[in-house]
This record gives structure tokens, C-alpha cells and sequence, in this order.
């Protein structure tokens, strides 16, 4: 390609509305451009990127045995009514009516057209093991699309989709694609990591998340150095450092006055004790239904723990009415002492405390010394709490600690839901019929893009890996107008081209500076500059652009250690 040829539009500023440095540098370096929010045009160098993911994705799922197929984006509603997500998806999903007033989703995911699909076209358990993929848009309108490609209303992702005729063969399904999973990525040139996941609104056992390692990543991965347990901090489990003291005497419980006193820290200092002697009643409706959950003052609750094990639909917090109906108390004085009306369920963190401070269900009231069983009874001790830095590892007991990360892949174990849902069967070797075990794993192409800049960049720009870069090469030609220069720089070009480099010419007017700031940006991995040294003397200069190495090369070597160096840098 020739640059003057090319449309590159590289920006000096960007809008004041990106946030992290991937979603800037995307604009900069003229990647993408914005349509509306969370809708974005992918301009010529940026669809290159995108190219190569999608060779990398495509070539390992093939090698994995998975069948690429193409499914419709327009999904009718009845297959989403079958599984109950019609209702279930909420205000994420797309919908859209036809002419003759019929309701579609535009798919944000797609077990329900791939499970009709199956149940149409897998007939006896001889078809199986099939995993079916695809690579294309999907639409989820985001509360809060963000951060460029990483939080898109339409994106594209891979995703497939396993049927097995038992778990045993679901979970050798799983364990190829958790495989081919790691090959992706790690072909990417990203530095990732595998981590327990919850299964959110796909549903199934169990997951794993694909992570990015990068600070400005919105998700939270708690790991424990010494035994490699990593999780999602949404799943993560952790034994919280103070538990209090079962063996303490219990104390008579008390009720004192606490004006205006509402928050943990409120109520406690005014009691002159510490967070953790305190237990937070948290009042939520789950699918329409009163539920109390109690936790340590100084731990966060986890909805989505909370949400899995009532195995509930939907969760949201009781309003200030229905906290108002269920306690005859304003919200901030809530405590589980004559609770009625519905379960109460509490933290294993709090389990062995003993006269801790909990709300009255009384205007500016507590209760001190309060213990369990003597004052209230718990429906069931679960883990509740969110787990976080400092806790001990329930693997090895050693200390976890946090890092942030970018999900690049999902891999879920979806078992029956579906194929129950949707009476996808077979017919097994005993003749009998059975519903297929699946599984589901998806990759967020466009996604990765972002997150590969968030790994690779500097002052001066994107520093791409070579397996993504739009060009392997750029040869910037210093006044291109002179004919000698002009005669090299091509001759050079035509050469890199013939023998299957990605080049770029930078036949652009303009300063050595100018061009070579735009090289830096755009984030070609070699630069070859074609000035008065390679008119004069047949030298030609090199700059490596991630370790700024720079060196000469003579004419006739040109073409071999370049190649070299990519190879070198392809095959790491
Ligand atoms: P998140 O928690 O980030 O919303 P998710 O759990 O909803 O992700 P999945 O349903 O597992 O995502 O989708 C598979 C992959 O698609 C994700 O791992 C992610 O890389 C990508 N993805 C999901 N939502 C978006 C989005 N709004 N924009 C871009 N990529 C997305
Ligand atoms: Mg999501």
C-alpha cells in the first residue's frame, strides 16, 4: 500500500469523550470512527486488524474440528420465548418488529437459533461430538457503551456452540476449545489468563473467562499467587481475615438509640466500635420476592452470589417503600430480630461472630450484643461476600491478591439448559432419547483490538504485535519527489511486496518528523527509512518500534533479516 493512496486519517486530538488509552490512540491512528454511541465505522487499517484476529480465531477453531456456519442476525422471537430469555434479556437485547408486526431479537448470542438448529439436524448420538461457529456483528444495547470497541452495541464475536451425547464428551468438548482458546491468544500476542467465571445470563455450570492483563481492564481478578487459584472477583471465594470469636460470652442484647446514624460508618463510630462488629442487613426482591442477606459492616455483598444460589432471575435492591413496608423502619435501620415475611440468608464470614451491632427495624435504633439463634434464626449460612486483596485462598490458605483485566473470551459448560429448554434429543446407543449436553464459547473479535492496544503503546502510539499489525513494515521515504529517492524507495517496496511482506510506503510530502510520528502511531513493528544515507552510501536505517532498537542494513541483506525479524517475531 501505498500511504498517499491510503486513507490513514491520523488525528493531532482526540475527543475529549475517550477515556483509556486504546479508545484515543483507535481514533488517532484513524482506526475507527464513531456512527453513534457504541456504533463505530472500521476504517481501512483498523478492518485489517480485525482480518488477522479473525484468520488467527478461524484457523484455530478449524484445527479444532469446529464447523464454521452463519446464522441469521434477525432471530424470531418465539425461539427466544421457548428458553424464557425473551423476557429474561431485558433491556439488552434488540428488538425489532416486521411488517406484519412479528418480533425479532437481533442476536446478541445465539444458543437459541443453534440449538433449533441441532435439534432439526443431530438425530442419533453417531453425529456427535459437533461444534458449530460462527464470526459476526452481534447487538446488545449496553446500558453504557464505553471505551470504544471494548463496550459496542453492535460488535462482532466469535461464537460457538458444542452438542455431546454425556457430560464426559461435553467436557472433552470444552477442554478442546479451552485449548484452542489459549492458542488463539496467545497467537494474538496478548498476555492473558484463563479464570474461573460466573455464568451470568447464559446460564449453565461452570465458565471460564479469557483475560487480558491490563490496568485499565473493568474487571477484577483475584488470584492467589502460590497455588495459581484465579477467578472472576464476581465468583471469587476468599476467607475474609477477621472472623470474630465464637468462644466470647454472650452478652444481653440491647437496644440503643442511634439518631440519624444510617451508615456503617455512621453507626459504628457513633457506638464507638469497629466495622467488623457490626452485621449489614441487605433487603433485595428476587424475582418479586422478599430476601434479607447479611454480611460483615466491612465486606461487600455479591449480588451475583446471592442471585445464583436463590437461582433467581432477576435481583434488585428493595426501594425505600418496600424496605419501609418490610421493616416499618426508614431504610438504614434494617436487622433480621423479628424479620418476618421472608428467608434470611448470612455470610459464612460471620458464622462464628459473636454481640455485634445490627439494626432495629426502628427508627434510630440498633441493637448490641446481638447472637445468632438466641436473637434470630439464619435460614442458611452461604458465601455471600465479595471476596478481595488480603483475604486467605480457600485453595491453599496462602494470601490473594487482585489484578485488572480485559475479557477477551467466554467458555461456558452450559449442560441441558437449552436442549431441555428446547427438547433437543437424540437418539442414544440404548435406543433411548436423551436431551444433548452442550457447551458455548465465544471471543469478542473486536474486542481484542482495543485490548491489544491497552497491552502495546507508549508516548508515541500503538506498538502492535506483529501477528496483528495491519503492516509487518513501513518504508518511509525522505522527500519521495527526488528521483533517486523515489527509484529506491520503490524498487525496495516492489521487492517486500513480491516476496509477501505487509508493507506500507509512506510516499506522503511532508517532514522526516512528520512521517515518522505517524509511523510511530500507527504502530508499525519495523521502519525502514529511505533518506540520503541509502542514496549516498546503499544504507538503509532500521527502527525496531518496540524496543526502539535501531541499526543499518545494506542494500542486498535488506530483504533477508527483515524477513527474518518477522519470522522471529511470528513464531515467539
Ligand atoms: P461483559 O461482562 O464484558 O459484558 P459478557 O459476559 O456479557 O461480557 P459474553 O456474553 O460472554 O460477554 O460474550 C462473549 C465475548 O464477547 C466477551 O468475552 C467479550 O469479549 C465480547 N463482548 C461482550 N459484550 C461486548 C460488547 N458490548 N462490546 C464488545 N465486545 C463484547
Ligand atoms: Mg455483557
Amino acid at each position: 500500500m501505498r500511504w498517499s493512496k491510503a486513507l490513514i486519517p491520523t488525528l493531532k486530538e482526540v475527543p475529549a469523550e475517550a477515556e483509556i488509552i486504546s479508545h484515543k490512540l483507535m481514533l488517532k491512528a484513524g482506526l475507527i470512527r464513531k456512527v453513534a454511541s457504541g456504533l463505530y465505522n472500521f476504517l481501512p487499517i483498523g478492518f485489517k486488524v480485525y482480518h488477522k484476529i479473525e484468520k488467527i480465531i478461524r484457523e484455530e477453531m478449524d484445527r479444532a474440528g469446529a464447523l464454521e456456519i452463519l446464522m441469521p442476525i434477525m432471530t424470531p422471537a418465539e425461539l427466544w420465548i421457548e428458553t424464557g430469555r425473551w423476557n429474561l434479556y431485558g433491556k439488552e437485547l434488540v428488538r425489532v418488529k416486521d411488517r406484519a408486526n412479528r418480533e425479532y431479537a437481533l442476536g446478541p448470542t445465539h444458543e437459541e437459533v443453534v440449538t433449533d438448529l441441532a435439534r432439526t439436524e443431530i438425530r442419533s448420538y453417531r453425529d456427535m461430538p459437533k461444534n458449530f461457529y460462527q464470526i459476526r456483528n452481534k447487538f446488545r444495547d449496553e446500558i453504557r457503551p464505553r471505551f470504544g470497541v471494548m463496550r459496542c452495541r453492535e460488535f462482532i464475536m466469535k461464537d460457538a456452540y458444542s452438542f455431546d451425547r454425556n457430560e464426559e464428551c461435553a467436557e472433552e468438548s470444552y477442554k478442546i476449545m479451552f485449548e484452542a482458546y489459549k492458542k488463539i491468544f496467545t497467537r494474538c500476542g496478548l498476555d492473558f489468563r484463563p479464570v474461573e467465571a460466573d455464568t451470568g445470563n447464559i446460564g449453565g455450570s461452570f465458565s471460564h473467562e479469557f483475560m487480558v492483563l491490563a490496568n485499565t481492564g473493568e474487571e477484577v481478578i483475584i488470584n492467589c499467587p502460590a497455588c495459581g487459584y484465579a477467578a472472576n472477583r464476581e465468583k471469587a471465594e476468599g476467607v475474609s481475615a477477621f472472623c470474630g470469636n465464637d468462644k466470647e460470652e454472650s452478652k444481653p442484647l440491647e437496644k440503643v438509640s442511634t439518631p440519624g446514624q444510617h451508615t456503617v460508618e455512621q453507626v459504628t463510630s457513633f457506638l464507638k466500635k469497629t466495622s467488623s462488629e457490626l452485621v449489614k442487613t441487605l433487603l433485595y426482591m428476587a424475582d418479586g420476592k422478599p430476601v434479607a442477606a447479611l454480611v460483615k459492616g466491612d465486606d461487600e455483598l455479591n449480588e451475583h452470589k446471592l442471585k445464583n444460589f436463590l437461582k433467581a432471575a432477576e435481583l434488585v435492591m428493595m426501594t425505600e417503600q418496600e424496605v419501609e413496608a418490610a421493616t416499618k423502619a426508614p431504610v438504614g435501620f434494617a436487622g433480621p430480630v423479628n424479620l418476618s415475611g421472608m428467608k434470611i440468608f448470612a455470610d459464612n464470614a460471620v458464622m462464628k461472630m459473636k454481640n455485634f451491632v445490627i439494626g432495629a427495624n426502628e427508627k434510630d435504633m440498633h441493637y448490641v450484643n446481638a447472637n445468632f439463634e438466641r436473637d434470630f434464626k439464619i435460614n442458611k449460612f452461604i458465601d455471600l461476600r465479595t471476596a478481595g486483596e488480603g483475604d486467605t485462598c480457600v485453595k491453599c490458605g496462602q494470601i490473594l491478591s487482585s489484578l485488572k483485566g480485559i475479557e477477551v473470551g467466554h467458555t461456558f459448560k452450559l449442560g441441558l439448559k437449552y436442549s431441555k429448554a428446547m427438547k433437543a434429543e437424540f437418539l442414544d446407543e440404548d435406543g433411548k432419547r436423551k436431551p444433548m449436553v452442550m457447551g458455548c464459547y465465544g471471543i469478542g473479535v473486536t474486542r481484542i483490538i482495543g485490548a491489544a492496544i491497552e497491552q502495546g503503546n507508549d508516548e508515541n502510539g500503538i506498538i502492535w504485535p506483529m501477528a496483528l499489525t495491519p503492516y509487518q513494515v513501513i518504508i518511509t521515504a525522505l522527500n519521495y519527489k527526488e528521483e533517486k529517492v523515489k527509484e529506491i524507495a520503490d524498487s525496495v517496496y516492489e521487492e517486500f511486496m513480491a516476496a509477501g511482506i505487509e508493507v506500507i510506503l509512506d510516499d506522503r510530502d511532508g517532514s522526516a518528523g512528520f512521517k515518522f510520528k505517524d509511523a510511530e502511531l500507527i504502530g508499525i513493528p519495523l521502519r525502514i527509512t529511505v533518506g540520503n544515507k541509502a542514496v549516498n552510501e546503499g544504507v538503509f536505517e532500521v527502527k525496531v518500534r518496540k524496543s526502539k532498537e535501531e541499526f543499518t542494513l545494506k542494500r542486498e541483506e535488506l530483504l533477508s533479516k527483515i524477513k527474518a525479524l518477522i519470522e522471529k517475531e511470528l513464531t515467539k
